[in-house]
């Protein structure tokens, strides 16, 4: 059986970059969690297919990482690998309103690639942190649209290397859910069908999206977003503040008093901090108002 130390070996041969004992903080935007064991950075899908290939055929635990805007490290670290995603960055325009783009691209700049060749449909994402490949894994979505109604396809690779294409049907985009939640596949580009549009148009409307950010939400302090899902009927922020959580304080994690679905970590935060909150606020919402409340924020374990 590989072990870490022969895993590094590998990376080194196929020029793959890695940091041993990286800290989890510097990588999420929360800004909590211990050290990863192993973090890689490689730059294709074919490093990733090995990576993977090694890590199955050796048991050896593997996590996958995008921007890190949604999700959660314990305080304890990660005692495995992390594969980090941003060096998957290609970005190019298919034909008139097709992008094909990595899995590592940050969605802020896909956004304003879209508006220069003035393609509408990704204007909902201008302001969503985080990689392209973490918004298909999450359905990403904001104000009137969400990742359904511009993916095409994506290429993906399973646990054990074998390198694949889908079709968005094949993804099962839900609210905030993917597909992708249960298989352990690893995106690594994605094709996205867009509209012809006018640019003016689609920079309004951006803009207009970004103030009505600015406007309602805490983006001052360290956060991953809205920390649970919209439950149906009802709005998580809305019941959170009825049954007088906002201001709510564990540690240095806080409700958020400017938008009370978000918790945020008021600068010294611990991630059991940010947890035990988490756990309060559903156990109380749900004593006060009979809602369960479901995290949309991932714990990366
Ligand atoms: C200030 C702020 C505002 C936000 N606003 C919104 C919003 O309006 N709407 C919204 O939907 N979200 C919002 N979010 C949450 C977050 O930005 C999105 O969920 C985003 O799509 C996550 O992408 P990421 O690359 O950061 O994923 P990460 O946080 O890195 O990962 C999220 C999950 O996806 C998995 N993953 C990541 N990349 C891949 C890949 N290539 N292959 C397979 N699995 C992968 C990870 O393992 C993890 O389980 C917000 C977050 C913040 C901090």
């Amino acid at each position: 059986m590989g072990n870490q130390q022969e895993l590094i070996q590998h990376l080194e041969q196929s020029g793959c970059t890695y940091w041993e004992n990286e800290s989890m903080k510097e990588h999420i935007s929360f800004k909590v969690g211990g050290t990863a064991d192993l973090f890689l950075k490689p730059t294709d899908s074919e490093q990733c297919a090995a990576i993977l290939t090694y890590c199955h055929e050796n048991e050896l635990p593997l996590l996958y990482l995008g921007g890190g805007s949604n999700v959660i490290v314990h305080d304890f670290g990660i005692r495995g690998t992390v594969l980090c995603t941003n060096g998957l960055n290609d970005l190019e325009l298919l034909d008139g309103c097709r992008i094909r783009c990595g899995a590592g691209v940050k969605l802020s700049r896909l956004c304003a690639f879209a508006l220069e060749h003035s393609l509408s449909g990704l204007e909902f994402a201008w302001g969503i942190p985080g990689t392209t490949g973490g918004a298909v894994y999450m359905n990403a979505g904001a104000y009137d649209g969400c990742i359904k109604d511009v993916l095409e396809s994506c290429e993906h690779i399973t646990p054990d290397g074998q390198r694949q294409t889908v079709t968005a049907a094949d993804v099962k985009l839900g609210y905030r859910t993917s597909i992708y939640q249960k298989n352990n596949n690893l995106i690594t580009s994605v094709i996205f069908q867009l509209n012809p549009g006018v640019y003016e148009m689609i920079r309004e409307k951006m803009d207009d999206l970004m103030n009505r950010r600015r406007e309602k939400q805490p983006l001052e302090y360290p956060s991953a977003g809205s920390t649970f899902k919209r439950p149906e009927g009802y709005f998580a922020g809305a019941l959170i503040e009825q049954s007088g959580l906002k201001g709510a304080t564990i540690g240095g994690a806080q409700v958020s008093e400017k938008h009370a679905g978000f918790i945020i970590n008021k600068g010294d935060a611990t991630a059991s901090d940010i947890l035990r909150l988490i756990d309060k606020v559903k156990q109380e919402v749900f004593d006060k108002t009979g809602v369960h409340l479901e995290c949309e924020v991932r714990v990366l374990k």
